[in-house]
């Protein structure tokens, strides 16, 4: 699949809430977005593919999964209106990338300085385990986003396939990346690129369980900042 012929974000945007690569995909979000959740009822769904949020001149990409059905697939923005959000918004804050901790609707004044957050697919899947062929079919948007966000020092890669389908790019790209395993708190420092940072997704079924804690999340964007501000 060849890359997106855009030279800005913007037009990158654009041109991902028009896609239809995977009717499966498109087909759920559309689903989901008509039939709703109680609580939602009387919202009307964005049911669309999720562009990425943030900083053009991010220093900081964090890398995720795919829209939560009733979460990004219902707001329209990367990780707003869900739990998963609420952890990374409020760690974001915490960290001085966000201006607000919390992050409901696209309209709620949220702004992030100097991060951006991305998904490895972006729409959402059924029970969110997208299909090998759609995160093929995806993954030339997150190139597109790697080439245009130029000042980007360290990647967070949110759970294991975000990591495998950055590793993915990069090793096509030519990199030798020797071996890497994802691991929650692991760092790789490589030649030529952002470092990478692994952290297990703040998903329910990680911090319902404490296979997440506060303190694990906490400690994961001390990390970053640190990172971002080269005081490694
Ligand atoms: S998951 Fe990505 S490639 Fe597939 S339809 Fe959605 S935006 Fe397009």
């Amino acid at each position: 699949m060849n890359l997106p012929r855009t030279n800005s974000l913007k037009q990158l945007h654009s041109e991902i809430i028009t896609c239809a690569r995977c009717p499966r995909l498109r087909a759920y979000c559309a689903e989901v977005g008509q039939t709703r959740v109680r609580r939602y009822r009387d919202q009307e769904y964005w049911a669309r593919p999720v562009p990425g949020f943030g900083d053009p001149e991010a220093r900081l990409l964090i890398l995720g999964l795919a829209p939560g059905a009733h979460g990004a697939n219902r707001t329209g923005r990367m990780f707003t209106g869900d739990d998963s959000g609420r952890w990374l918004y409020g760690a974001l804050y915490e960290a001085g990338f966000a201006n607000q901790p919390e992050s409901v609707s696209r309209d709620d004044s949220l702004r992030l300085t100097g991060a951006y957050i991305s998904n490895v697919v972006r729409c959402a899947p059924p029970d969110n385990k997208p299909a090998a062929a759609e995160l093929a079919a995806c993954r030339p948007y997150l190139e597109a986003e790697l080439a245009l966000l130029t000042r980007v020092r360290v990647v967070l890669a949110l759970g294991r396939i975000a990591f495998d389908s950055y590793v993915r790019i990069r090793r096509a790209q030519g990199y030798d990346l020797g071996r890497p395993a994802f691991k929650h708190g692991a760092e790789y420092h490589w030649p030529g690129l952002p470092v990478l940072l692994c952290s297990y997704h703040p998903s329910r079924q990680n911090t319902n369980t404490g296979v997440l804690t506060p303190a694990m999340w906490r400690d994961v964007f001390v990390r970053a900042r640190a990172l971002v501000d080269g005081l490694d």
